[in-house]
């Protein structure tokens, strides 16, 4: 049988995850199972082990682990959920367009360029918001607490 390529062969150099440098290095093919490669060699420590494939080749962006995805995804979605529950409970509040000079209070909606429109849920004294969008939290700054 005739091997279509000829650089995976026993004594070649391929390019494995080495499990105990943990990185990608050069290897020599110490073993083959058919076409593929079962067992290798690290250049560098010298080590025999199970062939893995190059992580630079699978995994070109570090992915975030399962849990943080999830705890990511799970923050976002409580803001949503609270800013749902927030316009529903405001709906008939007057939307307001957000300014730095205009003056709002706890419940205010209104509508900002960047973000969207959202909802105040905390007034920091003496001039500063908090406001949810629908995917995020924003501090902002207004006009502060009026004496009227
Ligand atoms: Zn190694």
């Amino acid at each position: 049988m005739a091997r279509t390529n000829p650089s995976t062969e026993v004594a070649q150099e391929a390019l494995s995850y080495c499990t105990s440098c943990k990185m990608d290095l050069n290897h020599v093919i110490v073993a083959m199972k058919g076409d593929r490669i079962a067992k290798v060699q690290c250049l560098t420590c010298k080590k025999e082990h199970v062939y893995r494939a190059p992580k630079g080749a699978t995994e070109p962006v570090k992915k975030k682990s399962k849990k943080e995805t999830a705890a990511a995804e799970a923050a976002i979605s409580s803001i949503e959920a609270e800013w749902t529950k927030l316009m529903t409970a405001h709906k008939d509040a007057p939307m307001k367009p957000y300014s730095m000079k205009a003056s709002f209070a706890l419940g205010d909606k209104l509508k900002h360029p960047t973000f969207g429109d959202g909802i105040v849920g905390k007034l920091i004294y003496p001039n500063k918001l908090e406001v949810i969008f629908s995917n995020n939290i924003k501090v902002l700054i207004h006009a502060g607490v009026t004496n009227q």
